[in-house]
C-alpha cells in the first residue's frame, strides 16, 4: 500500500498550487518541505508575458495570465490587474520600450501607449513632459498570500499529508517511487514530483534524470535584490517601472522596489552595500517627490531557472514515476502548470504547449546557453 498517489517535494508555490489541484481531483498527496524559505518568498510577483521569448515561451505565460486572471475574481487580496505604466526617459529605454509596445500589440496583448498627463492622472508620480509612457494590461500578486490561502484549504482537505523535512533522494519503489529523508524514512508513492525550486537538481539526478540549473554566481541571472520601502502616502496601486527602478505595492502599505541594473553585487547569504539601499531611496524620491522613503529590508532572490532559461515540466525521463516542474516566472506560471500536470498526472493526454519544455531534454547532456541576467527595464 502506498502512502500517497503522488508525493511532491517542495511547498513553495509551484508545490502547493499542484498539491491542491491533485487534492481537488480526489487524489491522496504527501508534500514534504524543508521548511526553509524558498524563491517564492523573494519574488516581484510581476504577472505578465512581457518579455516571453520564444512564442512557446509566450503561450505559456499567457495561460498563466489567464489562470491568475480567475484568481483575481475570487481572491482580489491575492492579486491586482490594476495593471503596469512604464515610462521611458532615456534613449535605450525609450527604443526597447518601443520594441516591446510593437511586438506585444502584434501579438494582440493588452499594450498601449499613454499621454503623460494621463500617467500623472494614474499615479502621483514626476513624469518629466518629454517621457514615454506605455499602459500594460498587467498585474501584481502576492505570492506567498496564494500558498498561505492553499495551504489552509489543504489542511483540512481528506487525503493531503503535509511534512517538514528534506528529501534526500528519491528512488524507484515497489509501488513507483519513494522519498528517502533525511532520517532514511520512506515516503512511498506511485507518482513524486519534484517542485523543490533551487534543490530540485539534486533530487533530478538522484532519481537519474538530469536538470542542470543556472549557476549561482554573483552577476548572474540567478541573483536579485528586492526591497521593502517605506514610503508614506505614496498611493500607487499598480506597478510603475522608470529608466532606473521599479516599484509596486507590497505588503503593510510597504513598496516593493527592485533596480535592476544594482543587481550586480547581489549574492545570498551576503549583506547588500550601503550603496544599494541609498540608491534606491534617491531614486525613489525623484519619482515620488511627496514621500520621504526609507528602506526597511533589503532581500536577496535566488531564481530559479533551468541552464536554458526554459521551463522544465513533466516526467523526468520517458516512462519515469519522477516529474519535474522546474521554471522561471514561477509566479505567474504555478496556477496553469498545476492545473495542466495534474490532468497529466490523472492520466491526461500532455498539453500540446508543453511539448518543448519536457525535463528530459537535457538528457543527451547538450551544453546549454545560459540566460543573460536581467538588467534593464522590462527585463525579469
Ligand atoms: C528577484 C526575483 C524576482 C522574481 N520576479 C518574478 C516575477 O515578477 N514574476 C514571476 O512569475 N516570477 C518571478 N520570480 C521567480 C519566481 O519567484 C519563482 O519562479 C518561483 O517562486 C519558484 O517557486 P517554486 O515553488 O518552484 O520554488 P521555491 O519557492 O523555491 O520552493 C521550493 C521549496 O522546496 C523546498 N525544498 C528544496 N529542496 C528540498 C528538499 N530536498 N527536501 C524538501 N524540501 C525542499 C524549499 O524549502 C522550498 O520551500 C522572481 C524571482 C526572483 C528571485
Amino acid at each position: 500500500m502506498t502512502d500517497a498517489d503522488v508525493a511532491i517535494v517542495g511547498g513553495g508555490i509551484v508545490g502547493t498550487a499542484l498539491a491542491s489541484e491533485l487534492v481537488r481531483r480526489g487524489r491522496r498527496v504527501a508534500l514534504v518541505d524543508s521548511g526553509r524559505a524558498g524563491t517564492t518568498a523573494a519574488s516581484y510577483g510581476w504577472i505578465n508575458s512581457h518579455k516571453k521569448h520564444p512564442i512557446e515561451y509566450h503561450q505559456l505565460n499567457m495561460a498563466g495570465v489567464a489562470a491568475w486572471r480567475a484568481i483575481a475574481d475570487r481572491h482580489p487580496s491575492v492579486v491586482s490587474f490594476a495593471g503596469h505604466l512604464e515610462i521611458a526617459e532615456d534613449e535605450a529605454h525609450r527604443r526597447s520600450l518601443t520594441q516591446r509596445v510593437e511586438r506585444l500589440q502584434e501579438l494582440g496583448y493588452g499594450a498601449r501607449w499613454s499621454s503623460v498627463a494621463d500617467a500623472r492622472d494614474a499615479v502621483r508620480c514626476t513624469i518629466a513632459p518629454d517621457s514615454l509612457v506605455a499602459a500594460f494590461d498587467e498585474g501584481h500578486a502576492f505570492p506567498l498570500r496564494w500558498v498561505a490561502h492553499l495551504s489552509d484549504q489543504l489542511a483540512s482537505a481528506d487525503g493531503f499529508e503535509r511534512r517538514r523535512a528534506t528529501v534526500t533522494r528519491i528512488e524507484p519503489g515497489r509501488y513507483g517511487a519513494e522519498l528517502v529523508l533525511e532520517d532514511e524514512s520512506r515516503i512511498r508513492a506511485t507518482d513524486a514530483v519534484v517542485c523543490a525550486g533551487n534543490g530540485s537538481e539534486a533530487l533530478v539526478a538522484s532519481a537519474g534524470g538530469a536538470l542542470p540549473l543556472v549557476e549561482p554566481l554573483v552577476d548572474s541571472a540567478a541573483f536579485g535584490y528586492l526591497a521593502d520601502v517605506s514610503a508614506p502616502g505614496h498611493g500607487i496601486d499598480r506597478m510603475v517601472t522608470t529608466d532606473v527602478v521599479g516599484i509596486r505595492p507590497g505588503d503593510d502599505d510597504l513598496l516593493l522596489v527592485q533596480a535592476l541594473d544594482l543587481d550586480q553585487t547581489a549574492e545570498v547569504g551576503a549583506p547588500a552595500p550601503p550603496g544599494v539601499a541609498t540608491a534606491l531611496e534617491q531614486r525613489i524620491a525623484a519619482l515620488l517627490p511627496h514621500t520621504a522613503p526609507r528602506v526597511r529590508a533589503i532581500r536577496v532572490g535566488h531564481r530559479v531557472i533551468p541552464a536554458d532559461g526554459r521551463t522544465a515540466a513533466g516526467r523526468i525521463r520517458a516512462g519515469s514515476r519522477v516529474w519535474a516542474i522546474v521554471t522561471h516566472s514561477g509566479v505567474v506560471l504555478a496556477p496553469w502548470l498545476a492545473s495542466v500536470l495534474a490532468d497529466e498526472l490523472c492520466g491526461a493526454p500532455r498539453d500540446a504547449r508543453l511539448a518543448s519544455f519536457q525535463p528530459a531534454r537535457f538528457l543527451d547532456g547538450d551544453a546549454a546557453t545560459a540566460p543573460t541576467a536581467p538588467r534593464r527595464p522590462g527585463d525579469q
